[in-house]
């Protein structure tokens, strides 16, 4: 089965409105005639200014978290409403940031993921291993454990609104890229433990990006496996120069 290719950009905790701005347009200029499908996850506070440059493009809007309740007594958190309000489409759950710094657990991401598709959100859902559990040989075990908890009571429905994004902690930011064979590998992993939740058909179906120091000279190598359908990038996501070419691969 062929499936569409999904590159996204997570611009972290970087750039005022006015740089994010700057990017934006960039990107929809730039990307005007891709062929993939596109996204960009602003910082929060970035969110709205975007959301008018991307407006009607073929560059979806991503927020990088949410909160795990709809509203209420929860200082400094965000919720789906709010996100909702200002247009964002998608938001990226569980990324190992959120994981490992935050001390967000596969319960509490869970809870999220249900969150926000029950508001019609599509969510990009982060799992992958520590360079510790890769070396102890426990890197499948790892992703499955991920996969299965963070969509514990996600309908058959709603996961054609789940995009997986297998990120290897140890590839995060660090210049290390997992080898198109090892992420293709852990790929196919998580698309029989797809296939065992929701059948043959959805295992087919569901889009897996590869996530961890993707850059022009990595991304089509990567792209070229069977499993890999997309990818989310972090540092080079910062830069027309450096997002576009893998937004162009191809
Ligand atoms: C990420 O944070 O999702 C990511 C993949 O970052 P980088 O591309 O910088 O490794």
């Amino acid at each position: 089965m062929s499936r569409d290719y999904y590159i996204a950009g997570n611009w972290k905790m970087h750039k005022t409105r006015s740089e994010a701005a700057e990017l934006a347009k960039a990107l929809v200029t730039q990307l005007k005639d891709g062929k993939h499908k596109y996204l960009v996850a602003p910082t929060f506070t970035a969110i709205e200014t975007v959301a008018a440059i991307v407006k009607g493009t073929n560059i979806r809007l991503g927020a990088q978290n949410c909160a795990a309740e709809e509203q209420g007594a929860h200082t400094g958190e965000v919720s789906v409403l709010q996100l909702k309000d200002l247009g964002v489409q998608t938001v990226i759950l569980g990324h190992s940031e959120r994981r490992h710094v935050y001390k967000e657990d596969d319960a509490l991401i869970n809870k999220k993921v249900k969150l926000a598709l029950q508001h019609g959100f599509e969510v990009i859902l982060c799992v992958g291993e520590l360079l510790a559990e890769r070396e102890a040989g426990k890197a499948e075990a790892v992703c499955e454990t991920q996969t299965v908890k963070g969509l514990e009571g996600v309908s058959a429905a709603d996961l054609s609104r789940v995009v997986i994004a297998y990120e290897p902690v140890w590839a995060i930011g660090t210049g290390k890229t997992a080898t198109p064979e090892d992420a293709d590998a852990i790929h196919a992993y998580v698309r029989k433990v797809i296939g065992k939740l929701y059948g043959a058909d959805a295992a087919a179906k569901i889009i897996i990006q590869y996530g961890g120091s993707v850059k022009a000279d990595n991304a089509a190598q990567l792209m070229a496996k069977e499993n890999i359908d997309g990818a989310l990038v972090g540092g080079a996501a910062l830069k027309a120069d450096t997002f576009v070419p893998i937004a162009k691969f191809g």
